[in-house]
């Protein structure tokens, strides 16, 4: 069951995730970036489950809006306007839909959210960013549903597709964002964007499976 309740468990749960796994994406940051991934995400991701708390009785799309704006606001660097135009476009989805919590409605969300990382960030799958483990995720999630498996099923799917997703980033040249300048040096590394996309989606299986 897709409600409020249930995307506010998601952003926790990708909180949770991130703060355990700080460590090691700045460790891939560092190998070809600038060492602040885990930091920056830590604290906006803290930000946003701050602000959900502060913040009463609030509707499925308001979740995912509150969520976009803290993470705009806290986060510096790449990161942080690209997953708050993640949320901000699925919460954009799923204003005003008759009811949110149908399955199909989340997938077309989180697909809107994946086409705002696009338009915003102008990377395209293979360019060694969060796309190639979101991406996946998306055509896992959309499959697995139209060949009509259970929501938890699906986003278990989605799960294992954004980690092989993140893991096939490891030989690929960066061609977005920092790690772009190390050109050919990028590649024999994980993407660190790669690799927080994949909690998101595993945070998704968590706590939207229900
Ligand atoms: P910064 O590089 O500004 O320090 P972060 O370290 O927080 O920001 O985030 C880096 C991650 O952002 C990269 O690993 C990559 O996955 C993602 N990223 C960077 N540029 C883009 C882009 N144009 N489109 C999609 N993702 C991007
Ligand atoms: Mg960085
Ligand atoms: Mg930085």
């Amino acid at each position: 069951m897709v409600d409020a309740e249930a995307l506010t468990a998601w952003v926790r749960e990708f909180a949770r995730l991130v703060h355990e796994q700080r460590d090691e994406l700045t460790r891939l940051d560092s190998a070809i970036g600038d060492a602040d991934h885990g930091a920056n995400l830590d604290r906006g991701m803290t930000a946003a489950v701050a602000a959900l708390d502060a913040q009463s009785a609030a509707g499925p799309a308001a979740v995912l809006k509150t969520t976009a704006t803290t993470l705009i606001k806290t986060v510096g660097g790449a990161s942080g306007p690209l997953y708050g135009t993640f949320f901000l476009r699925a919460a954009g989805a799923l204003d005003g839909v008759p009811d949110p919590t149908d399955p199909a409605a989340l997938a077309r969300a989180v697909r809107a959210g994946l086409d705002g990382v696009v338009a915003r960030g102008k990377a395209e799958r293979g360019d060694k960013t969060m796309l190639d483990a979101l991406g996946p995720a998306c055509d896992a999630l959309d499959e697995a549903l139209a060949a009509g498996k259970p929501l938890d099923e699906a986003l278990g799917a989605a799960a294992q597709a954004a980690a092989d997703g993140r893991d096939a980033t490891e030989p690929l040249v960066a061609r977005k964002g920092r790690a772009s300048y190390l050109g050919e040096r990028s590649a024999g590394h994980v993407d660190p964007g790669a690799a927080s996309a994949t909690l998101l989606v595993q945070a998704a299986a968590t706590a939207l499976a229900g």
